[in-house]
């Protein structure tokens, strides 16, 4: 069964139809991004804009888009903020939730998968989650002060943002960071002392003072870390609550209590913890005895 669930900032589809022994449930959290040129002004060939598109910010010089480097950025974009994004994260389903039977009878609870898409639409797209501008950058212009919905043609660039103690650079591609943000991500450190909640959370401490933080997506690098999981998780807390509420999801599942019970699963507790590699589906007393499967186990398809 997909069931979807519309959030603000992505559309939520829980795919229980791939599920087997082997195969957890899967998470699709779509993002239609509407993008629209920044040019210069009058048709020119070439002009200026404002960082952050501020006034009283120095300006880079911009050219105008080209049909065809218009199509080619934003399908380099996509695809690798995509990749970039999509398949890292297992939830382990500690609600009981989505339980199904397989062949001979055996019950199942599934973990799930979480993926991710981007629909790339023009900016007069009426059903947008998010609205981006994009200046293309002259050739002579390395930096333009970019924002979560104003990108510069350069943003997809693996470029240096800070050094970490060791003297390493520390890289990053700004488009993955900000898709981050367009998830519901705030900057690593917030919430530390340098970068208090109430502040100014673009403060420069607010992307990492420490290395590994610095390393971070949400940071100054490129790293994944687990607490970036928590998009996905909030969207299948919806959908167990949902499921466990009114049986939308699997109808089946409420002729199933009993199997409910076994897990000791609770969708209005469950953690639903995530893990970076593959965590294969439990029987229920696997869920409720806390076991982890993450090699394949030995079973009758
Ligand atoms: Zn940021």
């Amino acid at each position: 069964m997909k069931s979807t669930i519309q959030f603000p900032r992505f559309d939520a589809e829980l795919n229980t139809d791939v599920c087997d022994p082997m195969n957890n449930a899967e998470l699709m959290l779509t993002l239609r991004l509407g993008f629209t040129q920044i040019n210069p002004a009058a048709g020119a060939a070439e002009g200026t804009y404002h960082d952050y598109n501020r006034a009283t910010a120095p300006t880079r010089k911009i050219i105008k888009w080209t049909d065809a480097a218009w199509t080619a950025w934003k399908e380099n974009f996509v695809s690798t903020a995509q990749s970039f994004w999509t398949g890292k994260f297992w939830l382990v389903n500690d609600a009981g939730s989505f339980p199904f039977m397989a062949r001979g009878g055996q019950t199942y609870i599934p973990n799930v998968w979480c993926r991710m898409k981007i629909v790339a639409q023009e900016g007069t797209a009426t059903d947008n989650h998010h609205a981006i501008e994009v200046v293309r950058l002259h050739a002579s212009e390395s930096w333009f002060g970019s924002h979560e919905r104003l990108y510069d043609s350069k943003d997809t660039n693996l470029v240096q943002k800070n050094t970490d103690s060791a003297g390493n650079r520390v890289m990053q591609r700004a488009h993955v960071h900000e898709v981050g943000h367009l998830l519901g991500l705030g900057h690593v450190d917030i919430g530390k002392a340098h970068c208090p909640a109430s502040g100014n959370t673009n403060d420069a401490a607010c992307y990492g003072i420490a290395d590994d933080d610095m390393r971070s997506v949400m940071g100054s690098g490129m790293e994944l870390r687990l607490e970036h999981a928590e998009p996905w998780r909030e969207a299948i807390r919806a959908f167990s609550v949902a499921e466990a509420v009114m049986g939308i999801i699997n109808p089946a599942s409420l002729l199933l209590p009993l199997g409910r019970l076994m897990v000791g699963g609770n969708p209005l507790t469950a953690v639903w913890p995530a893990k970076m590699r593959r965590h294969y589906p439990r029987t229920p007393e696997e869920a409720a005895a806390g076991t982890l499967l993450t090699s394949p186990p030995r079973r009758a398809a």
